[in-house]
């Protein structure tokens, strides 16, 4: 059933009013309500708005003006009772679409309503259709947008350029519903522009595979770096490459740099590119700029990449990189070839499922903040590799592996040979120590004899001290005997100190020691560690005058062995503090008669940073000396708990 038109009647005469719907709009088959508020009147329009209103004067300007604003394709009707044109003429400049008289007979005023309905509708119509075109095209270009969207996504996901090439060209033919469309890149060493890319909507093929950059339209383009928009006029007044009707091309820009030419043309139709293609041309041609910039990026970090890999590959040196759970991120040929693993796959497994080595598997044990900067580890083969151990940051660790076993061989050649030489220059130092030792027994010798006599052994002791230094710091500064293990500092330190009772009874020195429970376990080399409290011990003795005080204190502070050692002895100058760890350096303020090499200093700093471990003095002259070292503590739970 076809609803009936409505009508909404604001008119003050009831008789005026009655006479319209019974005689006028109910035969014409009008719904017909009739309001005469004001304000209920607006609320019905908001609601629904009829197919006319026909008001009279009592309808308030103000509110005429509003319907007026707010409904515009409302038809609003004057009626009134009298027929004046002055007063038509006012009504309609203020908006109505009508006039209705009470002269007016029946015919005539549905005439003048059927009027202002038809007009309506047709606005309605016209709205509607109008609407209709814009939503398509505003479909098309969200179409068109998502289109593009996707293309950026590809382009981000893919490394391959000719397919993203292809895929932007093929979207610039289709976005700009083009016949043809290609993409050409410029070849710097030629100064041609290559096609890179080309569609063919038909069945024509492609293309001009070379242009010159000079004298044509697409070189022009790359020069200039602007985008043109020709149509079939235009280009029969400019000499192309080839025949086509209409083109648009966007240049490709890198920076500030132009790479190239984005194009599509029509051969056939005239149909005009618009600036809305040249947008979006533009967008895909910038589309094509990161995806060329991307592949050129990849292309380096792949050439570096490999470059790289080769390096490490065939590095003689082992290179092994693991990742923060320690599982093989790299392992390379001298490292698969150490460990006996070639042709296996090891990338990606836990090193201990891969590495039997149990020395190296020790050392990767340890917590990430013990790994030390060296160590040795023994193959099966023989050989020895030192190990540097490197964590790096958001990669887990580097180990890198030296052979040396040929250091280690000279060593031991060195070692032998060292032994034999201090063995030989040690026993005639002893047989001159022991015949001074004999001249007195033979017969007397005045005061001054034994005086020289006396000097001769403490030359020879000093001279023997000295080749025993200098042996002991050659191997320690070569880090020849870096091995090191857990050592218990407890019982070391007790057993460096027997040996000084003596020296300290001499002296009628007091030893006071200090261990406490906590003092941690330390990753080192025992016989260092000795050396290195007994060269301190040894200095506190001979710097502090008799009936002294000498102590040694150790303990566990921030996961760090502290371990120090002080005395009640002559100090050391503050200005000398600096250089008392330097070879051979002896301070101005020591009694004559004590001996010494100026090595013994030097022998403990170069132990103590063996152990990634720090050494300083404190001292005031006349009071005393403070040696205080930090060792990082191996296994700092344990240690706590026993
Ligand atoms: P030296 O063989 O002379 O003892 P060191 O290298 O052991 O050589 O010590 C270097 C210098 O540091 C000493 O000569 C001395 O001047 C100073 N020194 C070392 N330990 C002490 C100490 N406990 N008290 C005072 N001076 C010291």
């Amino acid at each position: 059933m076809v609803r009936s038109k409505s009508i909404l009647l604001f008119v003050e005469n009831d008789a005026a009013a009655n006479r319209l719907t019974a005689q006028v709009l109910h035969p014409a088959g009008y719904q017909v309500e009739r309001l005469n508020e004001e304000a209920e009147l607006i609320r019905r329009l908001q609601n629904q708005l009829p197919h006319a209103l026909i008001v009279d004067a009592s309808l308030s300007s103000k509110t005429v003006h509003s319907i007026l604003k707010d409904f515009p394709t409302l038809p609003l009707i004057y009626y009134t009772s009298q027929i004046n044109s002055e007063e038509i003429l006012q009504q309609v400049q203020k908006g109505f679409q009508a006039v209705l008289t009470e002269q007016d007979d029946q015919v005539q005023a549905l005439l003048t309503i059927n009027r202002a309905v038809q007009h309506q509708e047709d606005w309605q119509k016209w709205l509607q259709h109008e609407q209709k075109r814009h939503t398509q095209s505003l479909e098309k270009r969200v179409e068109d947008l998502e289109r593009l969207h996707r293309i950026g996504g590809k382009i981000s996901a893919s490394l391959n350029l000719d397919q993203v090439l292809s895929e932007v060209v093929t979207a610039a033919v289709e976005l700009t519903d083009a016949e043809e469309g290609n993409l050409m890149l410029l070849d710097e060493e030629s100064g041609n522009l290559i096609l890179r890319a080309a569609h063919t909507k038909g069945e024509q093929k492609t293309n001009i595979l070379r242009v010159p950059i000079y004298d044509t339209l697409l070189g022009e383009v790359v020069r200039s770096q602007k985008a043109v928009i020709l149509s079939s006029k235009e280009l029969t007044k400019i000499q192309t490459a080839f025949l086509v009707r209409s083109l648009t091309y966007v240049p490709l820009i890198l920076g500030e740099q132009s790479i190239g030419v984005l194009g599509v043309y029509n051969r056939q139709r005239e149909q005009i590119f618009s600036e809305y293609h040249q947008r979006l041309l533009e967008a895909l041609a910038d589309y094509a700029a990161i995806a060329i910039q991307n592949a050129h990026y990849y292309t380096t970090t792949e050439h570096e990449r490999q470059k790289l890999q080769t390096i490490l590959t065939h590095v003689r040196d082992g290179v092994l990189v693991l990742d923060k759970d320690l599982n093989i991120l790299l392992i390379n040929q001298a490292c698969l070839q150490a460990f006996e693993l070639q042709g296996q796959s090891c990338v990606g497994k836990p090193i201990d499922q891969v590495v039997s080595n149990q020395d190296l598997l020790f050392m990767l044990k340890q917590p990430p903040a013990q790994w030390l900067k060296g160590g040795e580890i023994r193959l099966e083969d023989g050989r020895i590799w030192n190990c540097q151990l490197t964590p790096i940051a958001e990669v887990g660790l580097a180990v890198t592996m030296h052979d040396i076993t040929h250091l280690k061989e000279l060593d031991r050649v060195k070692s032998e040979f060292v032994s034999a030489v201090s063995h030989d220059l040690r026993s005639p130092l002893t047989a001159i120590l022991g015949y001074t030792e004999l001249i007195g027994r033979v017969g007397p010798l005045n005061e001054r004899q034994q005086e020289f006599v006396r000097r001769v052994q403490a030359s020879v002791q000093g001279i023997t001290a000295l080749i025993s230094d200098l042996l002991d710091l050659g191997r320690i500064e070569a880090g020849l005997d870096a091995r090191k293990e857990l050592i218990d500092l407890r019982p070391l330190i007790r057993q460096s100190l027997e040996n000084f009772n003596n020296s300290l009874s001499e002296k009628d020195q007091k030893l006071e020691v200090e261990i406490s429970p906590t003092t941690p376990r330390i990753w080192g080399n025992a016989v260092r560690i000795q050396q290195m409290i007994a060269n301190l011990v040894s200095n506190a003795i001979k710097y502090t005058p008799k009936g002294g005080r000498i102590g040694v204190r150790a303990w566990q502070e921030d996961g760090q062995l502290i371990l120090q050692v002080w005395d009640t002895g002559v100090g050391i100058p503050p200005a000398e503090q600096p250089y008392i760890f330097d070879k051979f350096y002896r301070a101005s303020n020591l009694p004559e008669d004590v001996g010494g090499t100026g090595l013994g200093l030097t022998i403990v700093k170069t132990i103590v940073e063996d152990h990634q471990g720090r050494i300083w003095v404190e001292s005031t002259p006349g009071q005393g000396t403070t040696f205080t070292i930090v060792i990082p503590a191996a296994e700092l739970e344990e240690a706590s708990k026993s």
